[in-house]
């Protein structure tokens, strides 16, 4: 499997866009953790390992490497949005815990065939479907 850097590189070169070191520095970071990240955290992440990474370079880079299909929005929370690298890692849909933050991936057969029947009954082609579960995790419901 080539890699993240190398995707992009290809996918920016046939944009005929100029790559910067900023850009493979975002990308870098993103896959150096299997985490779901915001602007802030990818920022901060950054800024720990020494990198001068603004955070308006991080805003912008972003719809790029949305657009290269590496990465993709997966929910909206605090007012802003909450990402996670796509590239490599199959869809999946996600349980969240909304007191602690606990995110836990699951992949389930039955909800795919459902998807597919629904979307072959409306003459759908399905691209991509989100399924984010919120509520409180086991240890939260125990503290209660
Ligand atoms: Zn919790
Ligand atoms: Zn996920």
């Amino acid at each position: 499997m080539d890699s993240a850097i190398d995707l992009f590189r290809i996918f920016i070169s046939e944009k005929g866009l100029r790559n910067t070191p900023e850009r493979e520095e975002i990308i870098q970071e993103i896959f150096s953790s299997h985490n779901h990240f915001d602007v802030d955290e990818l920022y901060l992440r950054l800024k720990h390992n020494h990198s001068k990474v603004s955070k308006a370079s991080i805003y912008r880079n972003i719809p790029l490497i949305m657009d290269c299909g590496l990465i993709k929005e997966v929910w909206f929370e605090d007012g802003h949005m909450h990402y996670e690298h796509i590239y490599g890692h199959g869809p999946h849909c996600h349980l969240r815990c909304i007191r602690c933050g606990k995110v836990v991936e699951f992949v389930d057969q039955v909800l795919e065939d459902i998807e597919e029947r629904i979307a072959g009954e409306n003459g759908f082609q399905i691209l991509d479907h989100r399924l984010d579960i919120t509520g409180y995790c086991s240890k939260c419901r125990a503290a209660d």
